[in-house]
């Protein structure tokens, strides 16, 4: 059945048996794939090996490129030009798509739950069993159970909220201009309000501001004045995961253009007309009249998976968590990645005495230079915080302590060797809830099962510790290729690897092309440009 190039245009489903090495036919493994997001898309497309049968299981039949949904709400770019229908790729692939959202996982009898709307609204449930289950359903917006939430602000998530916000935006305008109505009419409507200062609440900001600066000010000159733009965070500053000269451009830039930023504000309920902030520092709680509120302020767990961690014992948890090979911890066969989940890393020191003894080759009880810089080269690879601290050129510390310890002679016992790693573990950091995460846990993952059979027969990994004798294949590294936050005004920041750090027009230019590449076909990237080339010439459209 593996017919390459031929088979993968053909509509035939491919046959449900597949041979093993010594030619016995076997059925094939099931494996469920729960989500069509960064994630799961980015599996899907890199999963190449037809000895198993895939499923997909998603309420939402197409692909989501996140990073421009701001550039949605006001026009800049069309909902239309961001998604990709995922029935191509299943057709192509030969997978099975069901549209359906997952309600229940039960891990003990191996069978998933679904539940599917069809039109009349009528539910229609069925179960659906699985060998092997990837998880891949990302996170909702989180409200933190601040009253009024889910019932009077908007959220930033999906490509029918960003459509519901521009039609908001307009009607705010539309009935703003009606006449007969106050000043203070008037400005209520006006005043929007943007909760959470991340860079999806940030560039929100921005796009709103940059569409009543260039487009609002031509299409509703009377009521231009009345517009106010509200951003409101909980903690010291804006962007407070970027590198701080962004924050404070960015909290200079918003000031000079009139957004009105307050930080340690915390929301507490919003109702049909107000919302209530408490001031951090006086527990004052103030309430303000406004037209349209918008909430992004992190996001939180699917009752699905809250309900999945309960039966696998870790109801604790604030997170689904995996160990580095994306396998959720407490059962088996299954794995998640992205948003949905987080990666329990190993701490060094957990491990020290098993590190050090199998460095030590001869069994001396201390480690020559040579066998240091082999563990040393071993230990980055299985944990991550290593690599981070040798960057951070700690470790040449490590290799003058390895001399003066022992002058000429130098061998190093596990005393030394424990002090010189001591500080490692504190470089650990979870990684952060991004679509560069999920993407690349998706190609990961996916490369994994490519790589199966081969790595059946010939079971011998980088590195096996105590505990691990089962793993063939390397844990999950990270790579970050740097982080944009658009601020309007074509004005853009970038943080990129090393420390780099540029900030203007010219980022703007590398974002636009940085993220038309990233698009995932060319069909949504000529799309997009072409969204962009029409926003230059003719500016937004405006009609609701
Ligand atoms: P998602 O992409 O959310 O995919 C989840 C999938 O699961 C969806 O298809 C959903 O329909 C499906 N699903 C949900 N529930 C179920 C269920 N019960 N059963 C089955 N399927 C289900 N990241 C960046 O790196 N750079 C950016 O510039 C950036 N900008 C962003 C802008 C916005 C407005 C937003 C909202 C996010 C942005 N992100 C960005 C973050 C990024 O989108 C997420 O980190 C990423 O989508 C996570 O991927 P995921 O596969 O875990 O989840
Ligand atoms: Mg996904
Ligand atoms: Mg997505
Ligand atoms: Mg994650
Ligand atoms: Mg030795």
């Amino acid at each position: 059945c593996s017919g390459g190039g031929l088979l993968v245009f053909s509509d035939s489903v491919p046959p449900r048996r597949a041979l093993t090495s010594d030619g016995q036919e076997v059925p094939k493994k099931k494996v469920v794939v729960l989500g069509s997001g960064w994630g799961g898309y980015s599996f899907l497309s890199h999963f190449n090996n037809p000895n198993y049968d895939v499923k997909v299981v998603s309420p939402r039949n197409f692909f989501l490129f996140t990073p421009l949904l701001p550039s949605v709400t006001n026009g800049t770019v069309e909902a239309r030009s961001i998604v990709e229908p995922i029935r191509g790729l299943m057709r192509k692939k030969g997978f099975e798509y069901t549209e359906a959202e997952c309600v229940e996982i039960d891990p003990s009898t191996k069978k998933i739950h679904c539940r599917s709307k069809d039109g009349s609204n009528v539910d229609k449930e069925f179960d659906m069993d699985y060998d092997i289950l990837v998880v891949a359903v990302g996170a909702k917006p989180n409200t933190f159970n601040t009253p009024g939430v889910e019932e009077h602000a908007h959220f930033l998530k999906e490509a029918e909220d960003a459509l519901k916000i521009r039609r908001s935006v307009i009607n705010c305008f539309e009935r703003a201009s009606l006449p007969s109505l106050t000043e203070e009419e008037r400005k209520k409507i006006l005043h929007f309000v943007v909760v959470g200062g991340g860079p999806t609440g940030v560039e929100f900001s921005a796009e709103l501001h940059d569409f009543l600066v260039e487009d609002v000010a031509k299409i509703y000159p009377k009521v231009q004045e009345f517009t106010r733009i509200t951003l409101l965070e909980a903690g010291d500053h804006i962007l407070n995961m970027f590198d701080k000269r962004i924050t404070a451009f960015a909290e200079e830039k918003f000031q000079r253009d009139g957004i009105d930023l307050k930080t340690k504000n915390m929301v507490v309920g919003v109702n049909a007309d107000e919302i209530s902030t408490k001031e951090i520092a006086t527990g004052k709680i103030v309430s303000e009249p406004y037209g349209m509120v918008v909430w992004s302020t992190g996001v939180g767990i699917r009752p699905v998976i809250k309900e999945f961690m309960h039966r696998i014992g870790q109801g604790q948890r604030r997170v689904l968590a995996t160990d580095e090979w994306l396998r959720v911890e407490g059962c088996d066969s299954v794995y998640a990645l992205g948003d949905t989940a987080t990666i329990n890393q190993r701490r060094v020191m957990e491990d020290i005495a098993a590190i050090f003894s199998k460095a030590d080759k001869g069994e001396t009880g201390t480690l020559n230079k040579k066998e240091f810089k082999s563990v040393v080269k071993d230990i980055c690879q299985r944990y991550p915080q290593v690599e981070l601290y040798l960057k951070k050129k700690k470790l040449r510390n490590i290799a003058n302590l390895l001399k003066s310890a022992n002058g000429d002679d130098t061998e190093v016992n596990i005393e030394t060797f424990k002090q010189a790693l001591s500080e490692v573990d504190t470089q650990m950091k979870n990684l952060p809830a991004t679509a560069q995460v999920a993407s690349q846990q998706g190609k990961y993952l996916a490369k994994c099962f490519n790589k199966m059979e081969k790595c059946e027969k010939k079971p011998e990994g980088p590195l096996r510790f105590r505990g691990e004798g089962r793993h063939r294949f390397q844990p999950f590294r990270y790579r970050h290729f740097g982080s944009f936050a658009p601020l309007g005004g074509e004005q853009t920041a970038a943080e990129l690897p090393g420390d780099w750090v540029s900030i203007g027009h010219s980022s703007q230019w590398l974002w636009y092309s940085v993220y038309a590449s990233k698009l995932v076909s060319w069909r949504t990237r000529s799309l997009v440009v072409s969204d962009w080339v029409r926003r230059f010439i003719f500016g937004r459209d405006s009609s609701s």
